[in-house]
């Protein structure tokens, strides 16, 4: 065992990454997908439909707006099938091509994306940001890095803002937050989604990657020798070295194509070297792909010593892009597409539970008629108002007796008692099957038919 003087410290203090901007063929695509993306973030709660928000959680109203689909509670079954799909199509991408949505779409990429912009706007390239980091702090220091900071404020409240915006219908917010009239929750959930972006984007980045996203851990399970991943051509590269841009003989002294410059690690935003091989904090970003295509370019020889591969490709042999487990993960997703969509499509905008009277099994009228009470719960949920009409069949002869119309706006529930009454002699048997059958008066397509048990006393015919 070491002395204490010589003891290593477990703790190695953060050090900052200063990722060099490089363009090129995938960071052109990578700023498009952050521009579209984050423009359809931003623009989306401010998109109208059918005269309300096209997306909108309401919470209070426990009414949830996609454009003109309207869910409700009891169809939350839908987005446990949505999470499902979410996770599948993330396995499917995964098996695929490997981790191609952690480079190009996962939120905190994106963002993150756009507060290095913002850095780069206010202090200027990678060189200068080390200088100014390492520069002690001085009114020029201070004023630089107040800019920056009250520029990623402003950017993290516009995304808080937005994101409660998803929830509060927006244009509302705006007023409220115009006239100091915000709601307690509503400053919550702004503030915390502002932090929480001013901190993961700003300031924690790569860190949010390395040690906080589950996905990075358990997305080797699902890696193969044919899953698509950025890779150094060792082979090739090596011996990696510097040498003159004249030297055309360069492979008899023993190097590689790789000179050695370091470009693919200045531009990488988690800090790692992708010759060291295939790395747990590697996102599938491709600067590095750029960087190197560059090189390679300037010094003349063919690009790709960094490029998308396979394990097995590397290795000389065949890649197999559909394997058993692509055909597992599509077809899954299929069925549950299909199913989700069938829901959707066939789903009802009525819904009605019939609840029996618990206080007596049935009654006998004066007019020896056998009698049975139940409470209904109609629920409309559509986005208008309706009036149903009710009507029960399973018994010949069977007469329902209601008080009130079944009228019901759009998104409300009311109970209502109804009683039903039998001749005896048309009951078969002591329980019978009766059928509830509502329509609305003003459109034949909105029913349902609910079940419900008719008693009577035991009677032999
Ligand atoms: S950018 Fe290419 S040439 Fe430069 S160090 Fe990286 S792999 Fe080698
Ligand atoms: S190794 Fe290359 S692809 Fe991976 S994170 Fe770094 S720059 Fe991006």
């Amino acid at each position: 065992m070491k002395s204490t003087e010589e003891s290593e410290s477990l703790f190695a203090s953060h050090e900052k990454i200063h990722p060099r901007f490089v363009l090129g063929f995938f960071s052109r695509l990578k700023i498009l997908s952050g521009v579209v993306l984050l423009g359809l973030y931003y623009a989306m709660p401010w998109v109208q439909w059918d005269g309300q928000q096209a997306i909108l959680f309401d919470l209070p109203a426990r009414q949830f707006h996609i454009f003109s689909l309207t869910f409700w509670p009891q169809d939350l079954i839908y987005l446990a099938f949505l999470l499902i799909v979410a996770a599948m199509t993330l396995f499917f991408f995964t098996s695929l091509a490997g981790r191609l949505w952690c480079g190009f779409a996962c939120p905190q990429t994106i963002w993150t994306d756009a507060y290095l912009w913002m850095e780069r706007l206010v202090e200027g390239n990678r060189a200068k940001q080390i200088k100014l980091d390492n520069a002690p702090m001085s009114f020029r220091k201070f004023r630089i890095k107040a800019t920056k900071h009250s520029l990623w404020i402003v950017f993290a409240l516009l995304t808080g803002f937005t994101f409660v915006g998803y929830f509060t219908p927006i244009q509302d917010l705006s007023q409220k937050i115009v006239n100091f009239q915000l709601g307690e929750w509503e400053t919550f959930w702004l503030f915390f989604y502002s932090f929480a972006i001013y901190g993961m984007a700003g300031w924690m980045r790569e860190q949010v990657c390395m040690y906080m996203c589950p996905y990075a851990r358990f997305q080797s399970a699902m890696f193969d020798k044919n899953t698509m991943i950025i890779a150094y051509d060792e082979k090739r590269g090596e011996e990696r070295g510097t040498r003159k841009r004249s030297d055309k003989n360069y492979k008899d002294k023993g190097l590689g194509d790789c000179i050695d410059c370091t470009l693919c690690v200045q531009v990488c935003p988690t800090g790692i070297d992708i010759r060291d091989g295939l790395q747990y904090q590697c996102i599938s970003c491709s600067a590095c792909i750029d960087a190197c295509n560059q090189i390679m370019g300037k010094v003349g020889y063919p690009q790709g010593l960094i490029r998308y591969t396979t394990e097995n490709r590397m290795n000389g042999k065949i890649t197999k892009i559909l394997r058993p487990r692509i055909f597992v993960y599509a077809s899954i997703l299929v069925l549950i597409l299909v199913g989700i969509g069938y829901g959707i499509a066939t789903r009802s905008l009525v819904e009605v539970d019939v609840i029996r009277d618990r206080n007596s099994l049935f009654s006998e009228t004066y007019e020896g008629l056998i009698e049975n009470v139940y409470r209904l719960r109609v629920m409309n949920l559509d986005k208008q108002a309706h009036i149903y009409d009710v009507n029960v069949t399973g018994i010949e002869g069977l007469t329902l007796l209601k008080e009130d119309d079944i009228a019901i706006e759009a998104g409300s529930v009311i109970t209502l008692s109804v009683r039903l009454t039998a001749d005896p002699e048309h009951l078969p048997k002591r329980s019978t099957t009766v059928l509830f059958h509502l329509v609305a008066q003003d459109d034949s397509e909105l029913t349902i038919t609910e079940e419900a048990r008719f008693l009577g006393p035991f009677i032999r015919h």
